[in-house]
């Protein structure tokens, strides 16, 4: 064998603030504060507070590969803490503020966070629980007044460790496979379970998103994150923006369509990114309230299917173009993204948002496959709907603190995703439904997926769920959860809807009328609680 001869440069994160701050120090990052004013500053800024809070964490004792919190909103600190945490060499573990406070104890013990940073605007959020975690030896408070009275064990200001901290910091993350990030996946099943990043695998998956392949943002884009930054590392787009430069716009607790709206006119946002749930809220709002959206080049959208109704109007009504993406907390989260490719010029405007609706092809770094239930590998033929299987150097290997099993790994070295998909010839895939949420009725599937986008895409209809309900002849059946637009909405109507598309078979045994949908923590329907609604009578 003969080695290359090339330098063994290690893929570490402190690279991108140091390439940040020579490269695009004047760029900014602007916070929508919790009280509505804008906080801004240059990356020149963000680097010298970046390596303030490393002696600040080490004079709280935070050692190389200790585990330090998060519990933020998305904000100028939050991004602080994504650089200044791993460059001091420990690991940042984004708390998810909107899991439940049983769920929250679960993942901070098991975790071992030793010191957490909390958001001032979500005190009583973490103070229930604060005096009975096991581990935790300071809690570090920011966008909290001091005259405030606070209920945590051993709390300090943010801001007086950073006065007292020199920028004077030498990185203490030489090694690129230390670990650098820790986030708890959304536990629509079971209890959370801990996705651990390398540097080198997040360096990876950063060159990975700036592709012009995959998200691809650039010093010219003005990046708003609204997928939280405690959700999959916000999709990497912090430390994909920080090296290339891009504008940063973080919205802090302003997620309401109304403010996203005003962000987005406002600042001139070419690149905003996620959820379905958000972007149907802004949709219904610029239609109530129109704005000039025009400044954006992609709206991104993934962490559930983007109902492909949603995307035509987008398209149609504010001339937006909505990139679909999908990806895991286990892939660091990117995984395939779809664009439109040069045999789809020619399409016309129809079956480009087919296109568009799909999850499209896997981005360069991400290997696929889709196996059947005997652990055949399914052809690519854009009919054949398999397990999807992934591989690659931002996939995680196995679980933090759980021995790598079969159910989630495969013997030859894949990770199992848990979705069922088909994917086409040209490398283009499309979920059909998570494997627990398809509804078997008779021994055929039916994808729940495809039935809510179906209904999503009605005028009398603003949200929908279908779940599998237990049934003595077919062994289950599909029941429809609807939050109607108007208050009011006709079955019938809605059952005509779905069989221009739908065999027979497929038309939900009934529909139920709710005031919302429940979420998970992350914004996804939380079909796991309408379950346990339908068991308990609820439904
Ligand atoms: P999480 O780790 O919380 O981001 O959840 C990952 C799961 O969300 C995936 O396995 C999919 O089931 C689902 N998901 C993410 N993006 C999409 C998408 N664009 N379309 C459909 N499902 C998605």
């Amino acid at each position: 064998m003969l080695n290359g001869l090339m330098m063994d440069y290690p893929l570490t994160l402190d690279t991108i603030v140091e390439h940040a701050r020579r490269m695009t120090p004047r760029k900014t990052i602007k916070t929508k504060l919790p009280d509505g004013d804008w906080h801004e500053y240059s990356y020149a800024d963000l680097y010298r507070r970046v390596k303030k809070l490393g002696n600040a964490l080490a004079a709280l004792g935070v050692e190389p590969g200790d585990r330090v919190g998060t519990f933020a909103w998305n904000n100028y600190q939050h991004l602080e803490f994504y650089f200044g945490i791993p460059g001091a060499g420990a690991v940042v573990h984004t708390l998810n503020i909107r899991l439940s406070p049983e769920q929250l104890k679960f993942i901070i013990d098991h975790a071992e966070d030793k010191v957490i940073f909390v958001d001032g605007t979500l005190l009583p959020l973490i103070e229930p629980i604060a005096a009975q975690l096991q581990t935790v030896e300071h809690f570090v408070l920011f966008n909290a007044d001091k005259s405030q009275e606070v209920n945590l064990p051993n709390a300090l200001h943010y801001e007086d460790l950073m006065a007292a901290a020199s920028d004077d910091f030498e990185w203490r993350c030489a090694d690129e496979n230390m670990a650098m990030g820790l986030c708890y996946t959304s536990g629509t099943t079971g209890m959370p379970k801990g996705v651990l990043y390398s540097h080198r695998s997040m360096m990876l998956h950063t060159l990975g998103v700036l592709q012009a392949a995959a998200l691809g943002p650039t010093e010219a884009d003005v990046v708003l994150a609204v997928v939280p930054q405690f959700h999959a590392m916000c999709w990497g787009l912090p430390y994909a923006c920080a090296w290339v430069g891009s504008t940063i716009i973080m919205p802090g607790p302003h997620l309401k369509p109304a403010p996203l709206a005003e962000m987005i006119e406002s600042e001139r946002v070419s690149i905003a990114a996620g959820v379905p749930t958000i972007w149907n809220g802004l949709y219904h709002e610029l239609r109530q309230n129109p704005r000039d959206i025009s400044s954006i080049t992609e709206l991104v959208v993934g962490g559930s299917a983007m109902p492909r109704g949603l995307i035509e109007a987008y398209e149609r009504d504010f001339h937006v173009n909505v990139v679909h993406a999908w990806g895991m907390t286990e892939m660091s989260p990117i995984g395939s993204v779809s664009k439109l490719q040069t045999r789809h010029h020619d399409l016309d405007q129809e079956g480009r948002w087919d296109i568009k609706a799909k999850q499209g092809y896997f981005v360069p770094g991400v290997d696929a496959r889709i196996v059947g239930d005997d652990g055949a590998e399914l052809p690519w033929d854009g009919e054949t709907m398999g397990e999807l299987q992934v591989r690659g150097p931002w996939v995680a290997a196995q679980y933090y603190k759980i021995e790598r099993d079969r159910e989630h790994f495969t013997a030859d070295g894949w990770f199992r995703t848990g979705d069922v998909v088909t994917i086409d010839g040209d490398g283009f895939m499309t979920i059909t439904d998570r494997s627990k949420d398809l509804v078997k009725s008779g021994g055929e599937w039916i994808s729940s997926v495809d039935m809510e986008n179906m209904l999503i895409s009605h005028p009398d209809v603003l949200e929908a769920a279908v779940i599998a309900i237990p049934d003595e002849t077919w062994g289950e059946r599909p029941l429809a959860v609807l939050v109607p637009l108007e208050g009011a909405y006709d079955p019938g109507a809605l059952n005509a809807w779905l069989l221009e598309h739908f065999p027979k078979f497929w038309l939900p045994d009934r529909y139920v009328v709710v005031d919302e949908i429940p979420k998970t923590g992350v914004g996804k329907m939380d079909k796991k609680v309408l379950r346990q609604w339908y068991a308990h009578g609820k439904l």
